[in-house]
């Protein structure tokens, strides 16, 4: 095998996401001479970009520009469809770089913990929204969407973007990227109620004002929140940021009529999941009413039973765990100090912090784990991109790379509805083989 230039620092970052972009970005933005591979078990990179964020928040997406323009630095390459574990081991990967960063992100549901909760109608929001997003994993889970009655677990913003997506209509959906196959599916569910279920107050609520208003601006469905769960209105005054813009958006909402559309989409706080119901299928969700002592939700003992054919726990998520990595079970990613795992290897973004933030919590995360790397790692001579080309040759595997990327993004530019940005391609070896097009 090759050697490259000992003054040459060799990084592969794993997961071709956010936060795998902006730790590319900052490694190689200075003077340091830094060679850059950004892996990815998909042939498509951007990860939580293209998969995560809603497919009616186009605006969010383009921030892929930028981490385009970071795949134009000459010593940075998008090296897809390559798998870690199947293709290559994280040993190997240590072998041919100084310093290997698992960008990976968390793409596992944390789960409730209750009764019921393998049921048939119950998804969590990862296979959910990867469902809904065209992610090629969970392009077969064909949900049953012929319920009345939905439960979406969870006060943030992925349950509120859960919920927007199934309450909008076709019409409401035609600018954005939602899979052929959900569109399909949602836009022709019998759903009649949404109930968005939050286990302690309004003012505990993570989901953000921009998210929440959108709720009140639907088409074909009413959203609806109980006045007396809202705090007494002296309190407001003493409100300031998102909470005072939240409050503003529940007092406008408690005045909507439950008739005013055919679709009602129900705000319920103080309501804590006890047991998922049904034989084979979910039927319903037991919930006891809660009540928030010193931030924390305390049971009333009072318990009800909602009705409903789908439940959606979106309750966070963890990182699957790597051999051999330290994982803290407790927070759902890799034991790290500040980014640092063990000597030549890192994590960043949820891997490292856990599923919270934005995705511009992603760019201070990223440069701190650069400066980490930058400080902490010497080039030593270790064959960088040319051990993995190797290899690569040796396996006979289809990598993709960002120039045949493109093919993949054009194809699906090219085929996509009136007024939408794209066609999702879902299948790996169709995308594969437009890639060797
Ligand atoms: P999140 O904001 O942490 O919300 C998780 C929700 O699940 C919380 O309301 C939490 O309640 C609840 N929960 C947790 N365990 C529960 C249980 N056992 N039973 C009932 N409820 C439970 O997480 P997320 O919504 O998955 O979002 C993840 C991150 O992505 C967040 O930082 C979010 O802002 C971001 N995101 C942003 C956007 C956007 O900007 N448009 C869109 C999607 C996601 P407690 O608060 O009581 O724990």
């Amino acid at each position: 095998m090759a050697t490259n230039g000992a003054g040459i620092l060799n990084v592969a970052i794993i997961g071709a996401g956010p936060a795998g972009y902006y730790t590319a970005e900052a490694l190689t933005g200075g003077a340091r001479e830094v060679h850059v591979d950004i892996i990815d078990r998909l042939p498509t990179p951007f990860g939580l970009i293209r998969a995560g964020v809603a497919p009616d928040h186009q605006s969010i997406k383009n921030v892929s520009r930028r981490y385009e323009a970071t795949n134009k630095r000459e010593n940075v390459r998008f090296v897809g469809n390559l798998s870690l574990g199947r293709d290559i081991t994280l040993a190997e990967l240590r072998e041919l770089y100084d310093a290997v960063v698992l960008a990976t992100g968390a793409g596992k549901d944390r789960p409730l913990g209750i009764d019921g909760e393998k049921l048939t109608g119950v998804i969590g929001s990862a296979s959910f929204v990867g469902w809904y997003n065209a992610h090629p994993d969970y392009k077969d889970l064909k949900p049953d969407l012929r319920v009345a009655s939905v439960a979406v677990i969870g006060n943030g913003n992925v349950a509120l973007d859960v919920a927007r997506v199934l309450a909008k209509t076709a019409s409401e959906m035609a600018n954005s990227d939602l899979a052929d196959h959900a569109a399909g599916t949602i836009h022709g569910a019998p759903i009649r109620d949404i109930h968005i279920l939050g286990r302690r107050g309004p003012l505990d609520a993570s989901f953000t004002p921009k998210e929440l208003g959108e709720l009140n601006q639907l088409e074909n469905c009413v959203t609806l929140v109980d006045r007396a769960q809202l705090p007494d209105e002296s309190l407001d005054a003493s409100l300031s940021g998102a909470a005072k813009k939240n409050m503003a958006t529940l007092r406008a909402i408690a005045t909507n009529k439950p008739d005013a559309k055919p679709v009602r989409l129900h705000l319920q706080f103080y309501r804590r999941p006890m047991a998922i119901l049904g034989d084979s299928c979910v039927c319903g969700i037991r919930l006891e009413e809660t009540r928030v002592e010193n931030g924390t939700c305390v049971g009333t003992g009072v318990t009800e039973v909602l009705p409903a054919g789908l439940v959606v726990p979106c309750i966070g998520y963890r990182t699957s765990p790597i051999p051999d990595v330290p994982y803290s079970e407790r927070y759902g990613c890799f034991e790290n100090d500040g980014g640092r795992i063990s000597n030549g290897l890192y994590c960043v973004g949820w891997a490292k912090r856990g599923p919270t933030g934005t995705i511009g919590t992603n760019k201070p995360d990223g440069a701190e784990v650069a400066e980490k790397i930058l400080q902490e790692v010497s080039p030593s001579g270790k064959t960088g991109r040319d051990g993995l080309d190797h290899i690569i040759r040796e396996r006979d595997l289809h990598i993709v790379t960002f120039q045949n990327w493109k093919k993949i993004e054009a194809n699906e530019e090219a085929s996509a509805h009136s007024g939408a940005p794209r066609k999702k391609l879902v299948d790996v070896s169709e995308m594969v083989r437009i890639a060797e097009s």
